[in-house]
């Protein structure tokens, strides 16, 4: 390689690397403000929610898609990993089975070791930050067979979405996107669904 060659890529390298610290500079401002800004709205979203229940849009779910795909093009996960951080996964039978087998661990160790009961009997993590969460860069040690739950977070793209609205509420509070997939869906549908339509 050159040495203008090399100095090019070292600034590129440079560049990306300010680039990368920006957002995630950016995302941890955001993730301190995230409780207040959801608490803020979160009396308006349940009436919201509740109208929407009464009254929904045939084109929801296509719309959720399009909205949840618009905002996961601009928001990179890993420089927020907030999820991860602060709440557990529903750990299904398939789940345990399968990384299990991938820790090479027996299954009733693999509980033992990290996962509990909650109050609805559900298996979830004994700890937060998730065990399997790397701090240093927000990835995940067992992105590849890691919980169905946590393949589908925030679930703000699945099918029947009017069935989560009080999940969702809750997201809101752990996950930037989440908030702004919500503030986006009141924007497209801005009606007040109970109000009478005037001919
Ligand atoms: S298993 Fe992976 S994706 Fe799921 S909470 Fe833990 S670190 Fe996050
Ligand atoms: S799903 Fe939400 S909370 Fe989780 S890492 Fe992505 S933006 Fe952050």
């Amino acid at each position: 390689m050159s040495g203008l060659v090399l100095l090019k890529s070292i600034i590129f390298y440079l560049e990306v690397t300010k680039i990368v610290n920006r957002n995630i500079s950016q995302m941890d401002k955001r993730l301190e403000e995230l409780p207040k800004l959801a608490e803020g709205v979160k009396k308006e979203n349940k009436k919201y929610f509740a109208n929407l229940k009464k009254r929904t849009p045939k084109n929801l779910d296509y719309v959720m898609q399009d909205i949840h795909e618009k905002e996961f093009a601009k928001t990179d996960c890993l420089t927020c990993g907030n999820c991860c951080k602060t709440t557990s996964p529903i750990f299904t039978e398939r789940d345990t089975d399968r990384i299990s087998k991938h820790l090479k661990m027996k299954v009733v160790d693999f509980k033992n070791q990290y996962l509990e009961s909650d109050k609805d009997d559900f298996m979830v993590l004994k700890t937060a930050p998730c065990s399997f969460f790397d701090e240093k860069d927000n990835t995940c040690f067992i992105y590849d067979v890691r919980p169905k739950a946590c393949s589908e977070y925030p679930h703000t793209n699945r099918k029947k979405f009017i069935q989560i609205t009080d999940l969702t509420i809750s997201n809101t509070e752990v996950c930037p996107a989440t908030f702004n997939i919500v503030e986006a869906l009141k924007k497209h549908f801005p009606f007040e669904p109970n109000k009478k339509i005037r001919r």
